[in-house]
């Protein structure tokens, strides 16, 4: 029985619910008067339920797809401006004890070179990424107690928060690993993590049971309480999502809006931030074993549609994505980004020079991070390096109640353009340099409120003189 308050997964992702709620899509694709009034509800910003959402999805009416799109963009524009948040990836080990069938790092795979950085190792790692301009990581491994338990991540963490190598520093750490206990979570918490994220990979009982056949990440009902756990931990930042082409995608889309809706409705605040990886090819993993890949369109529907029932939740696009999709999702609701990313262990450094058959999956958008930058500038965005909201204690609730009242702006706006500033001076080519100087002077113009507007400059005009490290 669907309950959303339960602490149980097969009842706040009932599979009966889901079904029931893809047939009523299906059902009602044609309803033009439904889909406007669901539209209309979404006019209100306050979101959009899942049965909601996945009429949306299935809608038929070219008018009115045309008119879901103009509403993504919308909210996009409210919410988040032309701000982009970026970020970049640091794979550990590669050690790992779980079977997934469309990941390399899978326990049968005897092919891949393991391996799983040092201290010493992470430190050299982190100064390159320090080098590139990343002030924000996703810190990526394996499951394996024995090679990564969790002292081992902890110990990472604090290492890259400790390295300050000329102007850089790591201000956030995202930790993306197995689902763990309460008193790990608590651990991660207390070692000052930013978002937690896990996948959920498919929301699929069946399907999950099957591309999982062994290890401790086999268990559907342990994974899918993971941010239940993580929330009574401690963390109340957490990011969840699900690989597109694993099952099919109605199912999953729908599963990822009841699994926000339970996060909200019984912990109080739902997920941060939605990701949106689709499956790529890897060394050991032929993508013709999965059908269920989805198109380019069906792809940016979703996120159209995301960024509508959910328009509080940072959506995450990886270097999965090509430079094209990546521009337009950008559009349609993407909040964050990643560049200049490595899916390989030592990637940035310690073993950059090597063959990357050890890479987690081929990266689609091979730019560096300054490519992006530039590209981003071009396009009008402002590439954000701001790490403001968790350092000032922002996050959970107090995040979404700022985001709600549409106080953040006054925030990120200045923020973002404060970071752009420093990458500009500490990192950039002078292209990018050139640009971004530029778009600076023309989004500072239209900050509304005098009194940041005096501040913003005035720390824009610090950080020339090689003063670091401002904030809202
Ligand atoms: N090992 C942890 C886990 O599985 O939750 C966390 C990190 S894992 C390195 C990050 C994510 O990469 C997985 O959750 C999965 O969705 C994604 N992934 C695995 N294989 C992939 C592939 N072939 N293509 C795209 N994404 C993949
Ligand atoms: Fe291991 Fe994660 Fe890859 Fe699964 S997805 S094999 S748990 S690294």
């Amino acid at each position: 029985m669907y309950n959303i308050m339960s602490a149980k997964a097969e009842e706040f992702i009932d599979d009966s619910e889901i079904l029931s709620s893809i047939e009523y899509g299906k059902e009602n694709k044609s309803n033009r008067e439904l889909i406007k009034s669901i539209l209309n509800k979404a006019r209100e910003f306050k979101g959009l339920s899942h049965r909601e959402a996945i009429v949306l999805l299935e809608c038929d009416q070219e008018d009115l797809n045309a008119e879901i799109t103009a509403l993504s963009m919308e909210i996009k524009e409210k919410f988040y401006g032309n701000r982009i948040v970026m970020f970049a990836p640091i794979y550990l080990s590669n050690y790992c004890v779980n079977n997934c069938t469309y990941c390399p790092f899978h326990y049968k795979n005897k092919t891949i070179p393991r391996k799983k950085l040092t201290q010493e190792e992470i430190k050299q790692e982190v100064i390159a990424l320090q080098d590139m301009g990343h002030k924000r990581l996703a810190l990526e491994s394996g499951e394996d107690p024995v090679n990564n338990p969790i002292e081992y991540i902890l110990e990472s963490i604090n290492t890259i928060y400790n390295i300050k190598h000329k102007n850089g520093a790591i201000r956030r750490v995202n930790v993306n690993i197995a689902a763990t206990t309460v008193e790990n979570y608590r651990k991660l918490k207390e070692a000052e993590i930013g978002t937690y994220i896990l996948f959920q990979e498919t929301y699929n009982k069946k399907a999950y049971e099957e591309l999982h056949p062994s290890g401790p990440k086999a268990n559907y009902a342990y994974h899918t309480e993971a941010m239940d756990r993580a929330m009574e931990g401690g963390i109340d930042d957490v990011g969840i999502g699900v690989l597109f082409g694993l099952e099919l995608y109605r199912y999953d889309f729908v599963g990822l809006l009841m699994h926000a809706e339970h996060l909200e409705a019984y912990k109080g605040v739902g997920p941060h931030t939605i990701s949106v990886p689709r499956i790529r090819p890897a060394e050991d993993i032929n993508l013709d074993e999965f059908t269920n890949a989805i198109s380019d369109e069906i792809f940016e529907k979703i996120v159209s549609i995301l960024r509508i029932a959910v328009p509080y939740t940072g959506i995450i696009v990886s270097t999965r994505e090509s430079k094209k999709v990546r521009e337009n999702v950008l559009k349609l609701g993407v909040s964050q980004l990643s560049g200049g990313s490595k899916t390989d262990v030592g990637g940035y450094s310690v073993y950059a020079e090597e063959e990357d058959e050890s890479a987690q999956f081929d990266i689609e958008d091979t730019r560096t991070l300054d490519e992006v930058v530039n590209w981003l500038v071009s396009l009008g965005y402002i590439p954000s390096f701001c790490t403001a909201c968790y350092r000032e204690g922002r996050t959970g609730d107090r995040f979404m109640k700022l985001v709600k009242s549409g106080q953040i702006a006054n925030c990120c706006q200045p923020n973002a353009l404060i970071t752009l500033k420093e990458y500009l001076c500490d990192y950039a080519s002078e292209d990018t340099k050139k640009k971004g100087i530029e778009l600076i002077k023309t989004e500072l113009e239209k900050v509304t409120n005098p009194k940041v507007k005096e501040t913003a400059a005035k720390f824009i005009s610090q950080i020339e003189n090689g003063e670091r490290d401002f904030r809202f």
